[in-house]
């Protein structure tokens, strides 16, 4: 069987399951979503795309901008960001504070909360207009200009983020914040509000299939070795206290969103979108991780 066939296979069987997860209602906008919603898109290093069910509908990509924004500010800094984040998996929840008091203010990794907090304060240290300057570097990487931000799901965050704001406030208190706190977080709420469906998500990241260049026109967006550790960077950190699980059943690094989309790649071969609203315990997709978990396996391709 081929990609396509096994996609449709797997769609289909993974439809019809009980979904046990919830919608993340903490961010009163998402619950508004169609739960039944389920979509898939994989696209290709050697153009072999295909996508199903509500793969042209967009929907709040959240946590998976924080790839994204990861990537700008490597861009910038270079090996000094990792003076300011850590390359452990955290082992906690994605919006967990515990570990910050005695790690002095420098969060584990990029991709827990904390983490991406302190990447778009570095952002917005180095960036003249940063929710413009990122929007465009995110447009950029697929020459996409439909791509952009919802000020509904922003506000809808910005109203109850207090964990968020408690972050932000505690990692400043150690001096791991530059800026006005009110500032990063405005900014990390916009990022994390940008909506794509799936079809634009895969598009997007087929980049970190290709070594870090563009699959359009071959600009290099990240060095190799930049893409290399962005990659190693979602494997063990992509899906927070679960991230052990999902590169066990699935293999691939990847990285998911409470707004229900996960992304996964397979260097050299693909980038493999998935979205179903409904989130398990951890906060990662139910299905999305059910979809991808059998789609390694039928497919018999993982990087492992
Ligand atoms: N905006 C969300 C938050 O800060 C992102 C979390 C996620 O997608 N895991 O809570």
């Amino acid at each position: 069987m081929n990609n396509k066939e096994i996609i449709q296979e797997i769609y289909e069987k993974i439809k019809s399951i009980d979904d046990e997860g919830e919608l993340a209602s903490y961010i009163p906008e998402l619950a508004n979503v169609d739960p039944e919603n389920f979509g898939v898109h994989i696209s290709t290093i050697n153009q072999n795309n295909f996508g199903i069910g509500n793969c042209y509908d967009k929907f709040s990509i959240q946590s998976i901008a924080k790839v994204l924004s990861l990537c700008m500010a490597y861009r910038i800094l270079d090996k000094k960001i990792w003076e300011r984040v850590g390359v452990e998996p955290s082992g906690t929840a994605f919006n967990s504070l515990v570990q910050l008091e005695a790690d002095n203010g420098i969060p584990r990794n990029p991709f827990i909360n904390a983490g991406a907090i302190v990447i778009s304060d570095i952002l917005i240290s180095n960036l003249e207009n940063p929710k413009e300057d990122f929007l465009n570097f995110v447009r950029s990487i697929s020459n996409n200009s439909e791509i952009n931000y919802s000020d509904k799901i922003a506000k809808s965050e910005k109203k109850v983020g207090f964990r968020n704001i408690a972050l932000c406030n505690f990692i400043k208190s150690f001096g791991n914040i530059q800026n006005e706190p009110s500032d990063v977080l405005d900014f990390y709420f916009d990022l994390c509000s940008l909506e794509m469906n799936c079809k634009e998500l895969s598009d997007l990241f087929l980049f970190l299939a290709n070594h870090g260049s563009s699959m359009i026109d071959n600009h290099m967006i990240l060095t190799k070795s930049q893409s290399k550790r962005i990659n190693a960077l979602m494997q063990t950190c992509g899906f927070y206290d679960e991230s052990g699980e999902f590169s066990f059943k699935v293999g691939l690094p990847g990285k998911s969103g409470v707004g229900g989309g996960i992304i996964a790649i397979h260097p050299n071969q693909y980038a493999i979108a998935v979205w179903s609203p409904r989130l398990n315990k951890k906060g990662n997709s139910y299905k999305g991780m059910r979809f991808l978990e059998e789609f390694t396996t039928e497919s018999q391709l993982s990087i492992f």
